[in-house]
């Protein structure tokens, strides 16, 4: 279903958790900031997978939102997390799946008075990180790096992408 507005017709890109209760689009044209195969252990426990791989975009500039379900959506605050950074993990009660992740401290999204943050500060709090395995078409972007290298399995080779490969020790 396209979503048209004021003529002009913008591109969206789709996803959803397993059971489809939560249900996310944002603008197809958006700029990633990066595109992370992640192979820390939070990660691999959080996903219950070998990686993870999350999409980084700007939530205002990308047009994200959660268009169903929102209701449904729970949500784990990841203090101890090896980046040093507290990391909040969106799932789906229902199914279970890991749908995006954000930063805890993001003020709220109708206080306008900038909560005291310089605008560097405001654009990293604005953060979103897409759980890319829920989109809908997984190819519209590519993964842009590889981060926390260490830590991959032993057998999983290198994804053969031509992309920094991060924390190799
Ligand atoms: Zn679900
Ligand atoms: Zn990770």
């Amino acid at each position: 279903m396209a979503t048209h507005t004021q003529g002009e017709e913008k591109r969206k890109v789709r996803g959803s958790c397993l059971c489809k209760t939560v249900r996310y689009e944002l603008n197809a044209d958006a700029d990633m900031v990066w595109y992370n195969i992640c192979h820390c252990i939070d990660c691999r426990k959080a996903s219950g997978s070998a990686f993870s791989l999350d999409i980084c975009f700007s939530e205002t500039r990308s047009e994200y939102k959660i268009t169903q379900g929102e209701d449904a959506l729970g949500c784990w605050i990841e203090r101890n997390t090896v980046s040093g950074n507290p990391v909040s993990r969106y799932f789906c009660t229902k199914c279970g799946s890991l749908v995006k992740l954000g930063n805890p401290l993001k003020p709220d999204r109708h206080d306008q008075s900038g909560g005291g943050h310089t605008p560097e500060e405001r654009e990293r709090l604005d953060r979103v990180f897409v759980a890319a395995g829920t989109l809908d078409d997984p190819v519209t972007w590519v993964p842009s790096q590889e981060v926390f290298c260490k830590d991959r399995l032993p057998w999983l080779q290198e994804s053969g992408l031509d992309v920094p490969q991060l924390h190799m020790e």
